[in-house]
């Protein structure tokens, strides 16, 4: 008998018929001996209508008082969902019982939707197991030490998923979803993107900041420090498929020291087009000069990710980083007011056509050229590299967003990401 947790996203909660499905399923892992805790999202589209209403009635301010009612709203949407799957379970003829995060309790600090999980206190939830229930907990939301409601940030049931299993010691937290594991890179731009049958923890950590949206990165990070073991597959199999064969689907995350499968170099490439790029003309290269542009930046809460500095020319250098896009007009207005006179420099442009595209891979670690080999491959497309970042186990690189997908496919064509690894590498 195992503990194990399943965590249902929004797409298959989507119904009363899907949410029946759901049921089915759990009733299958429960029957097979295994005790069950099931962390389901709200209905797709029930946050987005929830959070529209609050809209409707005063458009969003960045206030405690504001964003607090926020999370009192979009909260309920995973109460309906775990309520529903409740009663879908006993209908299933199973005992079952469901808890929003203040009833667990989940603990979370005061950070209105985008809160973080402290701690969780698990006895009742054992209680009701050691009973021989089903425990239904909902994804997103806790509750702060004022006994506010509190959420977690969109996509956050994936976090309150894996919190629950690293707090519990569960022997497994499986992510039931839409797509059926993670895939070497997003099969809607590259048709012969594969399915990864195991993929390290790291590197899921940098496909998810990267841009791949199958799990919120804060669950990823949550899974490594706590090393909860993981896997991510289909909720759209037929609920009465062989449990063995379930268990065995989909893409499991992996912990590199109990791994001992050769790796492929590279083992994935993320995406995005979240960013934008804002560059600085003519700045006078004297110390200093890095912090004064990018502390005004910080100073108005806007995160910079890639960061370029050119060699400097009688005195003067080129200075460009990126920011998120929605932090662009932001970012170019509030350099503006300086540029002449505190940081006398020339020029602020900026271009929020770019993209990033990254490859990622452990097998970096040991392996060289990696980077001449995508650098390679981009200049045989033609296509320009305006900035690039390394880390240990990735290359980014920001481009012009209009050849996104054709520097996706062509990667993934040269690190040979559509062949299965050669047997004689396992
Ligand atoms: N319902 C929340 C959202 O839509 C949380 C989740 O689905 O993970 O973001
Ligand atoms: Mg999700």
């Amino acid at each position: 008998m195992a503990l194990i947790v399943h965590k249902y996203g929004g797409t298959s909660m989507g119904s009363t018929e899907r949410i029946a499905n759901v049921a089915k399923r759990v009733a299958k892992w429960h029957r097979a001996g295994h005790q069950m805790v099931v962390v389901p999202s709200a209905m797709s589209g029930e946050t987005n209508r929830l959070l529209g209403l609050a809209k409707e009635l005063a458009p969003a301010k960045t206030t405690a008082a504001y964003d607090r009612e926020l999370d009192m709203i979009a909260s309920t949407g995973e109460q309906v969902s775990v309520g529903l799957l409740s009663i879908a379970l006993q209908a299933e003829g199973l005992e079952a019982v469901s808890f929003s995060g203040w009833q667990v309790p989940i603990k979370t600090n005061s950070a209105h939707t985008k809160a973080r999980i402290e701690s969780i206190d698990d006895a009742r939830v054992r209680a009701e197991l050691a009973n021989g229930k089903v425990v239904i907990i909902t994804g997103f939301q806790g509750v702060d030490a004022n006994n506010n409601i509190t959420t977690l940030g969109r996509g956050g049931s994936d976090t309150s998923a894996v919190a629950v299993a690293a707090a519990m010691k569960a022997d497994e937290c499986l992510i039931y979803t839409d797509v059926d594991g993670v895939y070497t890179t997003d099969p809607r731009v590259v048709e012969d993107a594969r399915r990864l049958t195991r993929i390290s923890f790291e590197e899921m950590l940098e496909m998810a900041s990267l841009g791949s949206k199958v799990l919120q990165i804060r669950s990823v990070e949550f899974a490594g420090k706590y090393r909860v073991p993981m896997r991510v597959l289909s909720s759209f199999t037929p609920w009465d498929i062989d449990i063995n064969e379930e268990a065995k689907s989909g893409t499991l995350i992996t912990f590199e020291d109990e791994d001992n499968m050769e790796q492929a170099v590279v083992s994935g490439i993320a995406f995005n087009r979240d960013e934008a790029k804002v560059s600085l003309l003519g700045v006078p290269d004297t110390p200093g000069i890095a912090f004064r542009i990018l502390g005004s930046v910080a100073d108005a809460n806007i995160d910079v990710d890639m960061i370029i500095q050119n060699l400097s020319k009688d005195g003067l250098t080129d200075f460009s980083f990126t920011v998120h896009r929605n932090d662009f007009a932001k970012t170019v207005d509030l350099l503006k007011e300086k540029v002449a006179g505190e940081l006398g420099a020339k020029e602020v442009t900026g271009d929020a056509k770019i993209c990033k595209v990254s490859v990622v891979g452990i097998g970096m670690r040991s392996h060289a050229g990696v980077a001449s080999k995508m650098f390679r491959c981009l200049s045989e497309e033609g296509i320009n590299i305006q900035m690039i970042s390394t880390s240990e186990i990735k290359i980014s690189v920001v481009i012009d967003e209009k050849y996104m997908e054709l520097a996706v496919r062509a990667l993934h064509r040269a690190f040979d990401l559509d062949q299965e690894i050669a047997a004689d590498k396992v």
